[in-house]
């Protein structure tokens, strides 16, 4: 699929390295998630990091809230496919002891571990290590003091401040491998305080709305935040924080950076007209077909599934392949040309065989593998018939407006 001629600019930002991904410093923004097994259940957390990072997760998060944990980590990491991080509660030890286990990467909560010997300690390893860790405030867990400093409300200030504070006694230890995220579940509150942190610092940001819910309410609030951020340019890693399977967090922020034009699409975008009163065909469940005969192939193409052959092929002509129903047949074209017309009950295993081919061999090769001028004959054949049965106005809008002026009049 052809890049998008439009893109955001991109904040510069220091480079950190979680294990082998790179974070910051113009590498591409990455997508993470969190197990949401205990992690002393060892294959059980392996088998939901494998199946997060198939579904596009490129950093983990477990929790390391117990020394059983911690052990549960020495047996993961090395067999993780992509990097842990160890999600550190109150106590600083289990920052310790997942450093013991191997971890990538920490993330503290300035909210939780508050003494300041207590958070050198645990930055003195990480240097001497070169574990990176996330400073992580979140609104809903600010430091008390903090918190009663900014009048007994969370502000953007405030969250800025807490992680402010901790980077300067990462800075006292002389460890910078730090990455920041200031989340809230009020969506202006975290865009205000990640702007506020991106003028203070050159860390690299970690993006999130926490606690954004259940689906579909949680996607687009968590939506709303982080993207409104990646488009200014905010953000070098994100995650969105789901009620439900932590898989579709990772295919959520997979999703959101390929729609930006962020990340390498790998996966088929399934593009659909909203269907209207042309439609020959149910568009809804075409798409729905279309979406699960083409998802998890590996086929990074456009396709697009249009309800009617009179504006269909122009409205998806930059798709890498369409479909357009007519009256019992579909309109099969490649960047906009017709290339079959094929029964409606073929529509879209002929659209798997086409996408499979393009993906292989490109689309000029598809263009070239059929008589496109008599693919089109056909198709205009069919087209003109339909018009002629529909009119150029299937919704009747001009027999409407004369009623409401004959009702004007009268
Ligand atoms: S492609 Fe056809 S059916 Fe779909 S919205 Fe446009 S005019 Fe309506």
């Amino acid at each position: 699929m052809d890049a998008p001629s439009v893109t955001f600019p991109r904040r510069e930002t220091r480079r950190i390295s979680v294990g082998d991904v790179p974070v910051g410093g113009g590498a591409p923004v990455t997508v993470q998630s969190m197990t949401t097994t205990k992690t002393a259940d060892v294959d059980g957390t392996l088998a939901q990091i494998y199946a997060l990072a198939g579904a596009g997760c490129d950093i983990v998060r477990c929790t390391c809230n117990e020394a059983e944990a911690a052990e549960g980590l020495a047996h993961i990491v090395p067999r993780s496919p992509i990097p842990i991080i160890a999600d550190i509660h109150h106590n600083h030890r289990m920052a310790l002891a997942a450093m013991d286990a191997g971890v990538h990467g920490l993330r503290l909560n300035p909210g939780n571990i508050r003494r300041p010997e207590h958070i050198k300690a645990v930055a003195s390893e990480a240097r001497d290590r070169k574990v990176p860790i996330r400073i992580g405030v979140n609104g809903g867990s600010l430091d008390p003091a903090l918190y009663e400093k900014y009048g007994n409300v969370v502000t953007p200030e405030a969250m800025v401040e807490s992680a402010m504070t901790e980077l300067g006694y990462f800075a006292e230890v002389g460890f910078d491998l730090v990455k920041i995220s200031v989340k809230a579940s009020n969506v202006p509150l975290m865009v205000e305080a990640y702007r506020l942190l991106a003028d203070a610092t050159d860390v690299p940001l970690h993006l999130g709305v926490t606690e954004a819910g259940p689906l579909p309410e949680g996607y687009i609030k968590a939506t709303a935040g982080i993207a409104t951020l990646l488009a200014e340019g905010i953000g070098d890693t994100i995650r969105y924080s789901l009620t439900a399977d932590p898989i579709e967090e990772a295919r959520a922020g997979r999703v959101l950076l390929e729609s930006l034009g962020l990340r390498e699409r790998t996966d088929i975008d399934l593009i659909a007209c909203p269907s209207c009163g042309r439609a020959e065909v149910d568009v809804i469940k075409v798409a729905e077909e279309a979406r699960a005969a083409l998802a998890n192939r590996d086929l990074p193409l456009q396709v697009a599934v249009m309800g009617c052959v009179v504006n269909g092929p122009g409205e998806a002509r930059d798709a890498d392949l369409g479909i357009a129903a007519g009256r019992g047949r579909g309109h099969l074209f490649v960047k906009g040309t017709n290339v079959a017309v094929v029964d409606e009950a073929d529509m879209v295993d002929q659209l798997v065989e086409w996408a499979e081919y393009i993906a292989e061999h490109g689309t000029e090769a598809a263009l070239a593998r059929v008589d496109t001028h008599k693919a089109a004959r056909e198709a205009e054949r069919d087209r003109a018939s339909l018009i002629d049965e529909q009119g150029q106005d299937v919704n009747a809008s001009a027999q409407r407006v004369e009623l409401i002026r004959r009702d004007l009049r009268n």
